[in-house]
């Protein structure tokens, strides 16, 4: 830690002490693509590492849930207990009824006792129906909260759009289908000039343009592609069945829209110089990593912003500019 200068906070101890034990696979591969490339751990790289591999695992709402899910079961195997104890005593009692009928008991004193019987197992039912039904409604509860903190744990906080978790995820699957045949690209996209921005504007600002980014992306994607946080202000798409080709026209209208967005200030309603991005593309190659392709796209993205930024460039262009010497 002191090495990469990263401050001795719990957070930062608790991520650190994950990735030196080994035992979240996905935190490791963040952090070490995060040395191969030389990123700093700055505050808001710590923040990102603890909110997406650390944070969720110590979710509360899961833990809470689990135990609510144990008391709900008790609750349902005494119910189930007492239905089943129900129908045998009644069993019992109908079984009473038939032996006194053959021994000449008289039959209204029978039918009086079938009646009570019944009358009794009606009532028990109805209270048992009240009780499953009210469970039931715990269990839906219990459902919805559940879902709500997976969703947590594989969303980006600022931008809503899914974090380097799920993206690993996604990806990991992409791959798969993408062995088989299918296209698979990737774009990635960076904010010109984001620090001077900041700078002049304040972060406030800043992170209200990052999350007007998400939505252009989001808006731009297809509906199976995955929008993504990849770290700071970089954002990522995966485009599952798209060559670089598509994946690259889907990235220029990305660019341009962004290009041509008018952004005000919303407290004073003044208008902000107009911001750019520079976005890589790059395809995946049959039997390479998803880091090789991933760095692909980093470095179409760094010859982007070496050719003036508010720009496209495809991995295309990196042999291009590798042949140019
Ligand atoms: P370039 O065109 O070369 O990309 O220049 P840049 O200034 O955007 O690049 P640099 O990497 O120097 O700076 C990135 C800036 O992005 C610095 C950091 O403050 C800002 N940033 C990263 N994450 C966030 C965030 O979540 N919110 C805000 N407001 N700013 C962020
Ligand atoms: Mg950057
Ligand atoms: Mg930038």
């Amino acid at each position: 830690m002191a090495e990469q200068r990263i401050p001795p906070t719990p957070n930062n101890f608790a991520v650190w002490f994950h990735y030196f034990v080994g035992d979240h696979d996905d935190l490791r591969h963040a952090v070490d693509l995060l040395i191969d490339h030389n990123r700093p751990f700055d505050n808001r790289t710590n923040q990102d590492l603890f909110e997406t591999y650390i944070a969720p695992d110590a979710d509360v709402v899961a833990l809470e849930t689990s135990e609510r899910l144990h008391a709900l079961m008790g609750t349902a195997k005494e119910f189930l207990a007492t239905a089943i104890a129900d129908n045998h005593s009644q069993m019992q009692a109908i079984s009473n009824v038939a032996d006194q009928s053959q021994a000449g008991v008289d039959p209204r004193a029978l039918v009086a006792q079938l009646m009570n019987e019944l009358a009794r197992a009606a009532t028990r039912a109805t209270q048992l129906e009240a009780g499953f039904a009210e469970k039931t409604r715990e269990l839906d509860v219990i459902r919805d909260s559940l879902s709500k903190s997976e969703e947590r744990a594989r969303t980006d906080t600022l931008t809503g759009l899914a974090n380097r978790r799920a993206l690993d995820e996604f990806l990991r699957k992409a791959q798969a289908t993408a062995e088989w045949g299918e296209p698979l690209s990737v774009l990635m996209l960076d904010i010109d000039h984001f620090k001077t921005f900041n700078d002049n504007f304040g972060h406030g600002v800043g992170d209200q343009v990052l999350r007007l980014m998400a939505k252009v992306l989001r808006d731009k994607v297809r509906k199976h592609d995955l929008p993504a946080r990849y770290g700071g202000e970089e954002l990522i798409a995966v485009m599952p069945d798209a060559d670089l080709g598509a994946c690259a026209d889907i990235a220029e209208r990305i660019r341009r829209s962004i290009a041509e967005c008018t952004i005000t200030r919303r407290s004073t309603g003044e208008v902000l110089p107009n911001i750019t991005v520079s976005i890589g593309v790059a395809q995946y190659r049959t039997d390479e990593a998803i880091a090789d392709l991933i760095e692909r796209c980093d470095r179409a993205l760094y010859l982007a912003k070496g050719g003036g930024r508010n720009r496209v460039v495809t991995e295309n262009e990196l042999d291009r500019a590798w042949a140019a010497g």
